[in-house]
């Protein structure tokens, strides 16, 4: 703890060393004047690391050629000193310039002649009151820190928000601002957009015989093919609804998307799973709409769905367990 004495009269240092040597503490500097006193401190510009951190400085109101309140002030503004508590030592009589020397950013007086309790009672208190600072300034940083872990949380959040946290698939909100970009991107490029919707053959039935664990347990591994088909770049796999789900296909014609949900619905029924309660088949299937379009300024993006959303309906009216195209309108 190493405590700054700044005093013109010998005497009045040594007075001040021997009260607070005899209160244990040793780390004790003593300057002659403002100028020393900034040289032991490293005011302005100076090298601080090689400083002694002073914990407190006791610092004479009188003194020639600079006073204590303004010698505090230019401490004060070292913005490496300015958390250094400054008790000012005052002979009676100069109250007054006691505001001034507040001003100038003391934190505490004494008066002259210094008492030995009063002089170890407030360097305890101005300690106290430093090291509690200094306790606040470790808190605000590790909130700083926590405020940042925060937000990368959050950034993380929005990610997983855009994941279906039942499949993994792509969510629904996912689903609708990456299909608007791939019809943009669509009609920008001239280039054919397929997209394919799908839905589990009676879930409904599956869901009541199996039990709502069971009817997951289906949907994830569901889910899974018809992610796995969905793998170039740009293609999109998406839970669209409970047991639906949505394939987005930029730069696929008709036949391409009608290939690719074909394969979709081979590999969930070389799955295997058993639907007892199936009319469709005794294992789970899926029926399949799909639908194709090279979007331009007359046409709407929703009409793409609804195509493939009719040409799933008619799958389903004709027994479900295939895949139908769209009708060319
Ligand atoms: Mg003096």
């Amino acid at each position: 703890m190493g405590i700054l004495i700044v005093d013109d009269s010998k005497d009045s240092r040594d007075l001040l060393k021997t009260f607070l040597k005899g209160a244990g503490y040793k780390d004790i500097t003593t300057a002659a004047s403002a100028q020393e006193a900034f040289e032991a401190l490293g005011v302005n510009g100076a090298d601080h690391r090689h400083k002694i951190p002073f914990k407190v400085i006791l610092m004479d109101g009188v003194m020639p050629e600079m006073n204590g309140i303004e010698a505090c002030r230019v401490i004060k503004a070292d913005a490496h000193l300015a958390d250094i508590p400054v008790i000012m030592v005052t002979a009676m009589g100069e109250q007054e310039s006691l505001n001034e020397a507040f001003e100038a950013g003391a934190t505490d007086y004494i008066t002259k002649p210094v008492k030995k309790i009063e002089l170890l009672a407030r360097v305890r208190s101005v300690l106290r009151l430093h090291q509690e600072m200094e306790r606040r300034k470790v808190r605000e940083k590790e909130l700083i820190e926590t405020l940042k872990q925060l937000s990368e949380a959050n950034r993380v959040l929005t990610l997983l928000s855009a994941q279906d946290g039942l499949t993994g698939l792509a969510n629904r909100r996912h689903f609708d601002e990456n299909f608007s970009a791939e019809w943009r991107r669509a009609m920008r490029d001239r280039q054919p957009l397929s997209v394919v919707m799908a839905d589990i053959d009676h879930f409904k039935l599956y869901n009541d015989h199996y039990g709502h664990q069971g009817g997951d347990t289906c949907l994830r591994q569901v889910a899974a093919v018809i992610g796995q088909v969905a793998r170039r770049p740009g293609d999109i796999a998406a839970r669209y609804g409970g047991e639906e789900f949505v394939l987005i296909l930029p730069d696929t014609p008709l036949e391409g998307g009608m290939r690719i949900a074909e394969e979709a619905a081979a590999a969930v029924r070389a799955l295997r799973l058993p639907h007892e309660k199936s009319s469709a088949a005794p294992y789970v299937t899926l029926s399949m709409g799909v639908a194709c379009m090279v979007p331009d300024r007359s046409k709407e993006m929703k009409e793409l769905i609804e195509r493939a959303d009719r040409a799933l309906y008619a799958a389903k009216r004709q027994g479900r367990n295939r895949v139908k195209a769209a009708a060319e309108e």
